[in-house]
């Protein structure tokens, strides 16, 4: 049987550049899955159902609420939208031996803390006049949004100290490098204490 995989859970303050580096993360880190969660937000135009999210509506996400168990490791109010993630594509993509990353919330990797053993990483913005002008330049919401997701953002990073790791977004290309090196060395601390079981 394959060696279960990590969880690994990535959490920023909106438009910080987390989507970013995760995907150049996983174009050159083998074993690596993007969790794909469930939401009630509607999709951005260039976002297809199932690839970034699956795009649902709130009695459909309530029935997967309403499991028993729970359809849901963990989900939580973002932003006024719903976004949960599903419990069993994570379990079974972990039994697989491959590494699961989730981007949730800071509300959501508090419950996966509870449920599970993860790797956590907070991804921060150098400033918040930075994370305006990322927000504002990727030009996917509303002045209505962009204002909601900034309020929060201040909030949100004071969670940060919660975190295994900080890394900060300024040069995009260390962050990405950091992101990697931190899942290259978990890799080896999960290894050694499997082997540390076996052997006993
Ligand atoms: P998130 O997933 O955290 O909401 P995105 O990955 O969509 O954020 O990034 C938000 C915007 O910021 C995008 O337009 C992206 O190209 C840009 N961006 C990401 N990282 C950096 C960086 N280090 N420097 C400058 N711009 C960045
Ligand atoms: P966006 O609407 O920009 O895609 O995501 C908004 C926020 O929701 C981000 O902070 C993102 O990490 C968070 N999010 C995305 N999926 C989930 C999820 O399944 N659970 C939780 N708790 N948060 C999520």
């Amino acid at each position: 049987m394959a060696e279960q995989g990590l969880l690994v859970v990535l959490s920023a303050p909106s438009g910080c550049g987390k989507t970013t580096i995760c995907r150049r993360v996983m174009a050159n880190l083998p074993g690596l899955r993007f969790s794909v969660s469930h939401t009630t937000r509607g999709p951005r135009s260039g976002e297809k159902e199932g690839r970034e999210y699956f795009f649902v509506d709130q009695p459909q996400f309530q029935a997967l609420c309403d499991q028993t168990p729970s359809g849901f490791l963990e989900w939580a109010e973002v932003h006024g939208n719903y976004y949960g993630t599903a419990r069993e594509g994570v379990e079974n993509q972990q039994a697989m031996g491959l590494d699961v990353i989730l981007d949730i919330d800071v509300q959501g990797a508090r419950q996966v803390r509870q449920a599970a053993a993860a790797v956590t990483v907070f991804i921060a913005p150098p400033s918040l006049t930075e994370l305006e002008r990322r927000l504002r330049g990727r030009g996917t919401e509303d002045a209505g949004t962009v204002a909601l997701r900034l309020a929060n953002a201040e909030q949100e990073m004071q969670a940060a100290r919660e975190y295994d790791y900080l890394i900060v977004n300024d040069v995009l290309d260390e962050a990405v490098e950091s992101l990697r090196s931190i899942l290259i060395a978990e890799r080896l601390r999960h290894r050694r204490t499997l082997v540390g079981k076996r052997a006993l």
